[in-house]
């Protein structure tokens, strides 16, 4: 029978002859006796002690197993002991023999031992004592065997005797099961265990009733061989709209919901909002209220906002702004922003139609997160009605009647409008011939248009003037292979237009006799536009006339108290740098870099300061530090970033010196490479690539950053006053930008390269100690900076490629990307040669290098050469010098020693020890003890 530690043992007694067989059936016998507390029991006895080669079975009746694999049995018995029983010396024995047979039935009496498996040889701890008044006690033995794994229906038990003194008092048989239980919300039935010992049997649990399973979490539990319920794994969990209350779940009451099985209590309904049943995942809106799709249901139920208030207006010409209050009642949200609808109205008798799309609106016409509009491009001596209509999250669920605010205003006379649309017909060497399409609203009869043009570089504009009165001219008396900016407007009885965009043509070179004539160019050439359809362009906020619109065009306006600023983490041109909490409404909350403007700036510092956001606003990329938005009304002016943990790259290769692998610093090398392939395909050219213009977040990811315009340099230390004019960072900085300013991808392809040897040198400073106007001096003779300690030589290559003095030759960032990304999929090529010489140099400058850097030589030999001091070549080979590393411990005395006998020798040698020492030191840290 079954038993397990939680109940009491069922106990099988052996009390008859039906439940037992004895052969042969004289010798085991069924007897009433005493036990130790003299009670009286029943028991099987056998004593032939007297009698040699005893062999008396007695088996029980067959036990069906039902479930079990591992079955137990507890055997009580005394045995009497041989010392204790006179003239048995020699047959008298002090054991039985228990065995089992499995069988799927009954098998009838008769008894073939062979058939029986021995399960043990079992003796007594104990036998009969003698009491303390002489008289004999009998002593009950307890041994348990354990039998298993068992296989068919049924077995029987027998023991066996071999002339011993026996009485056997009970035997009972069961085995273990793990109870039924609720574990984690999860029912495990009653479980049989395992075979072995050591086996764990896995039960799968049963969600009680309204719980599901955990996601991917079913839950399990392990029932052991000794009937325990061990490892429970997964859980069930109360579905929405039910909570748990001990091993149950419950339905949430009224008033009450749980949106998620995830959600560990119910919770009231929101505001305006309820319901009246129990077992609620969420709550019905009150009438007039509403949840827009996003809304979870945890928040409370809002309705559409009332309408704009004050609305008041300004035309100008044909320009209307409207500026206008915000509602008196939002309706319970803070995403409510405005629309403006269009009417163009007749005279008489009022009748309007939907302005169209020629009309503009800056910043939009819908979406509106400003309480301001500027509606453009209306026609002349019109009237127009415009509605403003404030708008949130749930406008468009409610069927409620719209609320708007309202003007009606005429337009009056105007000038025409922009000339955009300009094709240059012909370039050459002191000519430029243009030709134009009229304005899309003349507003009126044009009778001349305005040609003004400037040349590009000039660094105090002066302006030239061509009129017009056909929509083409010609442009003499220009100067050849000279860049020209021209814009064009349109002049009407209401006055002049305003200028279209410009547009950059270069004339001509000088005719050298070679030059083939194109003819018939195609329409590509001919065609000049501001902007290539399918490409994103970055566009220049300083051709906007209202920096503020500039901004707003590109950066998101954030609300201040959205914003916590939690400290202070750097000092920037403009102020303080902080770290703090980005929460913008129904989104979580971000960790961001805040710059702001410090009190008292100037106009001009305010505008300088909001055009990085204007240019960073423009782009989008993740290895580009990513605008937030920006704080403009209010004060202090903010500018909201992405957080970056580890601060400018520079300083985190300073302090993690040694610490990456090759592969983790060209997977940063090649994130700045893919954001500055993004700026360049954009039109963006950076101007102050470096290490330090670089920041990196706490993935290891590294964004390009510090966007301005040319004058934004101004702010870099590293930038200095070069003779070309203008601030300028020397070291990062391509020959051609430093001569003559010429700024292109091309030359951010230099910076890139200094920036990787900065990052391959953790952060070491370019070209050292030098000044700048010896690092200028020096790479117009071709010196370029060798590899840093342990840098692959194919990065090294990559950086001579980025320094060619030719900017036609330097690679695209586009291949450098792609270089990069080969060099990750297979390390390989990354691997330094061991004890190759690395250390790189352009042939033809590493004699002119004395004065500079010792790492262009690889051998003694080359460096005696580099001094004029070849003739002691054998001396140093002689004395076992033979590496420069060694050459940079020599003492003067150890110069004495290898026969050097020339006092102005030995200055020469020991001047140039004393340089390439401290080189060395520089370039390895602690490399060379002296
Ligand atoms: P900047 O004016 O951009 O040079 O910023 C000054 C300093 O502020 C930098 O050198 C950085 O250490 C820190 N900083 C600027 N932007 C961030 C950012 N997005 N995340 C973390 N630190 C920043």
């Amino acid at each position: 029978e079954q038993i397990s530690r939680a109940r009491s043992p069922f106990k099988m007694w052996l009390c008859d002859k039906q439940n037992a067989t004895a052969v042969p059936s004289f010798t085991w016998e069924e007897i009433s006796g005493l036990d130790e507390n003299y009670t009286p029991i029943r028991t099987y006895q056998v004593c032939q002690v007297m009698e040699p080669n005893q062999n008396n079975w007695l088996r029980t009746n067959w036990i069906e197993k039902g479930n079990a694999q591992r079955i137990f049995v507890e055997l009580k018995f005394t045995l009497r002991d041989c010392n204790s029983l006179p003239g048995v010396v020699g047959t008298c024995k002090e054991t039985f023999n228990l065995y089992y047979q499995e069988t799927d039935s009954e098998v009838g009496r008769s008894l073939r031992e062979n058939q029986y498996v021995k399960i043990d040889t079992i003796a007594a701890d104990e036998s009969f004592t003698q009491g303390d008044l002489g008289e004999r006690k009998m002593k009950l033995n307890t041994e348990v065997r354990i039998i298993g794994p068992l296989s068919r229906r049924g077995f029987y038990l027998a023991f066996q005797d071999v002339g011993a003194c026996i009485a056997l008092v009970s035997v009972k048989v069961y085995y273990k099961k793990c109870w039924s239980i609720i574990e984690n919300l999860a029912t495990f039935p009653d479980t049989v265990t395992g075979s072995e010992f050591s086996s764990l049997v896995e039960v799968e649990g049963m969600c009680v009733s309204d719980a599901e399973e955990e996601a991917e979490n079913s839950p399990k539990m392990h029932c052991s061989a000794e009937g325990e319920w061990l490892v429970p794994i997964g859980k069930c969990i109360c579905k929405a709209g039910f909570h748990q209350k001990g091993d149950a779940c419950e339905p949430c009451g009224r008033g009450f919901y749980k949106s998620s099985s995830q959600d560990l209590q119910c919770s009231r309904c929101p505001a305006h909002s309820f319901n009246d049943r129990e077992g609620s995942w969420r709550c019905d809106c009150e009438d007039g209220y509403y949840r827009a799709l996003s809304d979870p249901p945890s928040v409370a139920c809002t309705r559409p906002p009332s309408a704009p208030q004050n609305l008041v207006y300004n035309i100008n010409q044909t320009t209307v702004s409207l500026e206008w209050s915000p509602p008196a009642d939002t309706g319970g949200r803070n995403d409510v922003t405005y629309r403006v609808i269009c009417r163009r109205c007749s005279w008489e008798p009022e009748e309007c139609v939907p302005c169209g799309p020629n009309v503009g609106y800056s910043p939009a016409q819908s979406g509106l997160v400003d309480t301001y509009v500027t509606i453009l491009d209306l026609l002349a001596h019109a009237n127009y009605t415009f509605e403003v209509e404030a708008v949130n999250g749930v406008s468009d669920l409610s069927r409620t009647q719209r609320l708007f605010a309202a003007v009606s205003i005429a337009t009056g006379q105007a000038a025409p409008s922009q000339v955009s649309e300009v094709i240059k017909e012909k370039v050459q060497q002191r000519s430029i011939q243009l030709s134009w399409q009229e304005p899309h609203q003349p507003n009126g009869v044009i009778t001349e248009y305005e040609i003004k043009y400037y040349e590009k570089d000039q660094k105090d504009r002066i302006y030239s003037t061509v009129r017009s009165k056909s929509t083409s001219a010609t442009v003499n008396n220009l100067k050849p292979s000279t860049a020209y900016v021209f814009q064009i407007r349109a002049f009407t009885e209401a006055g002049y237009g305003t200028y279209g965009p410009r547009l950059e043509i270069t004339t001509k070179e000088e005719a050298t006799g070679r030059i083939h004539r194109i003819k018939n160019l195609g329409d590509e050439e001919l065609y000049f536009q501001f902007k290539f359809p399918g490409t994103k362009t970055y566009i220049d906020p300083e051709t906007y006339e209202d920096p503020n619109r500039a901004v707003h065009q590109f950066a998101k306006e954030l609300d201040a108290s959205c914003i916590k600023i939690e400290r202070v983490i750097g000092a920037g041109e403009f102020g303080e740098v902080c770290s703090g909490r980005l929460k913008l409404p129904g989104k979580r909350d971000v960790s961001v870099a805040i710059k702001t403007l410090k009190v008292g700036y100037t106009e001009k510092q305010r505008r300088d300061f909001l055009c990085e956001a204007s240019i960073m606003g423009q782009f989008d990329h993740p290895n580009v530090v990513h605008l937030e938005g920006v704080v403009t009304r209010g004060k202090p002016v903010m500018i909201v970033i992405e957080y970056m943990e580890n601060g400018s790259l520079d300083g985190f290769l300073r302090k993690h010196d040694g610490q990456f692998t090759v592969i983790q610093l060209v997977g940063m090398l090649r994130g700045i490479a893919a954001g500055m392939r993004y700026l360049s395909d954009m039109g963006y050219v950076h101007r102050d690539l470096a290490a330090r213009n670089i920041l990196v977040n706490s993935n290891l990811v590294c964004k390009v950053s510090d966007f301005g315009l040319s004058r934004v340099i101004d702010d870099d230390p590293e930038a200095v006053y070069t003779t070309t004019g203008g601030k300028i960072p020397v070291r990062w900085t391509a020959p051609e930008a430093i001569q003559y300013r010429k700024f292109t991808s091309a030359s951010d392809v230099w910076s890139y390269g200094i920036v990787m040897w900065e990052v391959m040198s953790y952060g070491e400073r370019p070209y050292w100690d030098m000044s700048n106007q010896d690092v200028i001096k020096a790479i117009e003779e071709g010196y370029r900076l060798p590899a840093p300690m342990d840098c692959p030589p194919g990065l090294h290559q990559l950086m001579l490629d980025c320094w060619q003095k030719d900017r036609a030759e330097r690679p695209k960032f586009d291949q450098i990307v792609g270089i990069l990304d080969k060099m990750i999929r297979n390390p390989n090529t990354l691997k330094t040669p061991v004890g190759t010489c690395t250390r790189t140099y352009l042939p033809e400058v590493r004699f002119k290098l004395r004065g500079y850097n010792f790492t262009a030589f690889c051998t003694v030999g080359e460096w005696l050469e580099a001094i004029k001091m070849e003739r002691y070549r054998d001396n140093f080979t002689a004395a076992g010098y033979s590496s420069l590393e060694s050459v940079a411990r020599m003492s003067i005395e150890d110069v004495m020693s290898l026969g050097i006998t020339l006092v102005g020798h030995q200055k020469k040698i020991m001047s140039s020890i004393q340089t390439m020492r401290a080189q060395m030191l520089h370039l390895h840290g602690t490399g060379v003890q002296v």
